[in-house]
């Protein structure tokens, strides 16, 4: 099988990462990867907890420049975005986006769909009048639009909610208007040219045991003739390749003949 040497979704101290562009990349040829793509969280005005400064954009985009050059010779480097639904539209010239939703709208308020199960719970109780399953079909009727909205290259996380789902206490999994939410939100987004990541950065945290999707959406998005990659939405230079291999292998068994890598231009098949 090939082994996967790239990773499109990082971040770094500028915005919510441990560590810096240039630790990344360090990080990164130690580990023998081929390839390495920033994805800092794009400005969002709500909430500038966790994103970059719109400054910091600039500044960000201007170190991975000079990071390309020097680093030509042992590592590609590439400049993305993981662009929020409700981020500012894109601040530079990037070579990939990535599409993300991480709030749920509802009555003019931002649920965090991946800051605390509290929150979520607190939420759901104030603003769904307890139901989960409206908030669910809130959220991947937002992710259904995601790639309209944000013209990303690559779906991020898009069963984020399973963060808190571990247990299974949070919802239901065989819940008919659960699996009709996200299996209508995967339909659009397999229509669109964006390709799925399969996301190692729950388990990496420790909050799930699965990737983001988990296996029985991967089977279904492979069926219906969806693409994917692999990433480890890594936020220190540790978890760089955190079970990417693990992942190829996983997207083998859940049907897909293929993976996609970027190739500095566009997203290329290759077999697995
Ligand atoms: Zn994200
Ligand atoms: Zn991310």
């Amino acid at each position: 099988m090939i082994s996967f040497t790239q990773n499109l979704h990082t971040h770094t101290k500028y915005c919510d990462g441990a560590n810096t562009p240039e630790e990344m990349v360090i990080s990164a040829a130690q580990k023998k990867m081929l390839s390495i793509g920033f994805s800092g969280h794009a400005y969002t005005e709500h909430d500038t907890s966790y994103c970059m400064s719109v400054e910091g954009t600039v500044r960000y985009a201007n170190e991975i420049k000079t990071l390309k050059e020097k680093y030509r010779h042992i590592i590609d480097i590439y400049t993305g975005l993981e662009q929020d639904y409700y981020s500012v539209s894109p601040l530079i010239d990037t070579d990939y986006i990535i599409g993300s939703v991480h709030y749920v709208l509802k009555n003019g308020e931002f649920i965090p769909v991946d800051e605390t199960k509290e929150i979520v719970l607190s939420s759901v109780n104030r603003l769904y009048n307890g139901d989960i399953y409206s908030y669910l079909e809130e959220y991947y009727n937002t992710v259904s639009d995601v790639q309209n909205k944000t013209h990303c290259d690559i779906i991020g996380h898009f069963d984020l909610p399973e963060k808190f789902n571990a247990d299974s206490k949070l919802f239901d999994r065989e819940n008919e208007r659960y699996i009709n939410a996200w299996k209508k939100a995967a339909d659009e987004l397999i229509k669109s040219k964006a390709v799925f990541e399969i996301n190692t950065g729950g388990m990496s945290k420790g909050y799930t045991k699965e990737p983001y999707p988990r296996a029985e959406i991967l089977r279904y998005i492979a069926y219906r003739g969806g693409k994917v990659t692999v990433s480890s939405d890594s936020h220190n230079g540790s978890t760089i390749d955190y079970k990417l291999q693990e992942s190829v292998q996983l997207a083998k068994e859940c049907g897909f003949k293929e993976i996609y890598f970027f190739d500095g231009t566009k997203f290329i098949p290759k077999k697995i």
